[in-house]
């Protein structure tokens, strides 16, 4: 028999720090020998932590960040792959009250320079590999005072220190602070069509809504065991990876390797997974084995499967059915809610490609380019009226640029949708130019900016296109110095000055040389333009291009 576990006891007195609560309440609620994570890596190596663990080790990280003189209020990065010192680092900074920012590990030197100059960083948590890379930054960075290290055992200079060496005499018992609310808690950046990243910065008080969320879709249970494949340099891998399934005391799988079919599914059914929170295009991926795959395996102890990130295709859905007999849910969210807002659920009907419902509670509308509803089933902005609990608090240190997400009373996602009859919503695609590619935001601005350091590079326009696996792919139109030329080598170094600067995934997937990249008048790249282009369709209103 399964027992709901009730959320009524999530905040106690008053006590609204995130780091406390996936921990030290858990355990003060009978869960310190309950299993939080059983870690696997790569090569199939394991560790297994309880709450009571998870509250040891977070609280030495909190003690080491405050003894290093960071205080409540300062930005503190997580630039590690999926091991288990993520965990224990993001908890424990928040318990300290500092604000973390978690890094996709494959991030490259102009991503992390822009992130960490832009948040003033103090530390970053990095591991042996990565130093090279912090170092050719570090100059640029005079807010940064510490390297941690988690796989060195002595310190080196200049503040390059090692965790493991810090955590060996930390003491374990750190009492989190009583923390309001609106205390800043997590720090994300996210990429936007133009300008550098911004970071959507949320508070302690987000836990309740991650909280909500993992009761009422996702639906765990206390007997569960349940894996979201995200990573933590995203948001979910930190709002459902972390915060909403611990802050309710459920054990969690953390698999730090990559994408590979038949480790995931060996690991689903070892490990008896009974809830997995996934995205489309691992899925989409997943529909390339042929039946027989999965045939192999007891999935029996399987009861749900969730996706977020990207469309959740129709085809998806039925393959899901086919091969699983299940439903795929779908739940739409994004870096600034914090949580999900809108989706599909078990005991409700699925409507394959349809997103579902917003949450009770949470007022979603379509608003049409006037600024009023737009009448049903007609596509428009999707919007939500702002004062929801995960509902982010600021971009870090730019006040103007959170301000104009809102207007007339409603926080503008940035995507269109529509709402049918019954009041489902329907994602129709995005309305600026930011690149989702398998789930991921890529600035284009970002990659045509360090196109711009090619040699021989004048110019170049980044756009998404549609993709079969990844739902858009990176295209990059070039155009050339005069006397340069685009040949094989230089399209060699183009990928890997990208992915080295940006990211593996904002690495092109195509280039297409050009005479010249159309822009505006005013010399805005007009990617409209470039993308009609590439699908051969009209080219819309060219009136203020400049020819
Ligand atoms: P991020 O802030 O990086 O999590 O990206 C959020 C964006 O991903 C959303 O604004 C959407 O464009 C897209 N997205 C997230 N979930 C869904 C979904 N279920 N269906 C379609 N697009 C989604």
């Amino acid at each position: 028999m399964v027992t709901p576990i009730s959320g009524h006891d999530l905040i106690a007195d008053n006590q609204y720090n995130i780091g406390h609560i996936c921990t030290r309440h858990q355990c003060e609620l009978g869960r310190a020998d309950k299993l939080a994570m059983k870690w696997i890596g790569p090569r199939g190596e394991t560790s297994s932590h309880t709450f009571a663990q998870l509250d040891r080790e977070s609280s030495k990280c909190a003690r080491v960040l405050l003894d290093l003189g960071l205080v409540p209020g300062d930005v503190f990065f997580i630039f590690l792959p999926k091991v288990p010192e993520v965990y224990f680092a993001f908890l424990g900074a928040l318990k300290a009250q500092i604000i973390v920012g978690p890094l996709f590990s494959n991030f490259g030197d102009e991503a992390l320079l822009d992130r960490m100059s832009d948040s003033g960083a103090r530390a970053i948590l990095a591991r042996k590999s990565y130093l090279k890379k912090l170092l050719r930054i570090r100059g640029q960075l005079p807010e940064l005072k510490y390297i941690l290290v988690t796989d060195i055992d002595e310190h080196q200079g200049d503040g390059v220190l090692s965790l493991p060496k810090l955590m060996s005499t930390a003491p374990d018992d750190f009492v989190a602070p009583l923390t309001p609310p609106e205390t800043p808690s997590v720090l994300h950046y996210t990429s936007g069509s133009t300008g550098k990243p911004k970071g959507a910065l949320h508070g302690h008080r987000s836990v309740l809504m991650q909280n909500r969320t993992v009761r009422e879709v996702l639906q765990l249970r206390d007997d569960d065991l349940y894996w979201c494949t995200a990573d933590h340099g995203w948001v979910t891998g930190v709002s459902y990876g972390i915060i909403g399934p611990w802050s309710q005391g459920v054990s969690q799988i953390h698999f730090g390797g990559a994408y590979d079919p038949r480790q995931w599914f060996e690991l689903l059914q070892n490990e008896k997974v009974t809830a997995w929170y996934t995205a489309p295009t691992a899925l989409r991926m997943l529909m390339r084995e042929p039946d027989e795959f999965f045939r192999e395996f007891d999935l029996s102890p399987l009861r749900d499967i969730f996706s977020v990130g990207e469309p959740l295709n129709p085809e998806v859905v039925l393959w899901g059915r086919r091969l699983f007999g299940k439903d795929i849910y779908d739940t739409w969210w994004q870096t600034e809610t914090g949580a999900i807002m809108i989706a599909s659920r078990p005991g409700r009907e699925v409507i394959p490609a349809c997103m579902g419902r917003p949450l009770d509670g949470i007022e979603a509308a379509i608003i049409a380019d006037d600024g009023t509803p737009a009448p049903v089933n007609e596509q428009g902005s999707l919007c939500l009226k702002p004062g929801w609990d995960s509902m982010f608090i600021a971009y870090y240190k730019h006040e103007d640029i959170y301000r104009s997400k809102f207007k007339n009373g409603w926080y503008f996602s940035g995507d269109t949708a529509r709402r049918d009859e019954a009041g489902n919503f329907w994602f129709m695609g995005r309305s600026d130019d930011v690149i989702n590619t398998s789930g991921h935001l890529v600035s284009p601005f970002e990659v045509e900016s360090a196109l711009l350091e090619i040699e021989g590079v004048a110019e170049s326009g980044v756009i998404a296109a549609p993709d079969p696996m990844l739902f858009e792919k990176v295209v990059a139109f070039v155009s050339m110095k005069p006397g340069c030329e685009w040949n094989e080598d230089i399209e060699l170094k183009a990928r890997l000055h990208v992915s080295n600067r940006v990211s593996t995934m904002a690495t092109p997937q195509e280039f297409i040389v050009l005479g010249n990249i159309p822009k505006t008048k005013s010399g805005k790249i007009m990617r409209r333009v470039l993308k009609a282009r590439y699908l051969g369709t009209e080219l819309g209103d060219i009136s203020t291009m400049d020819v």
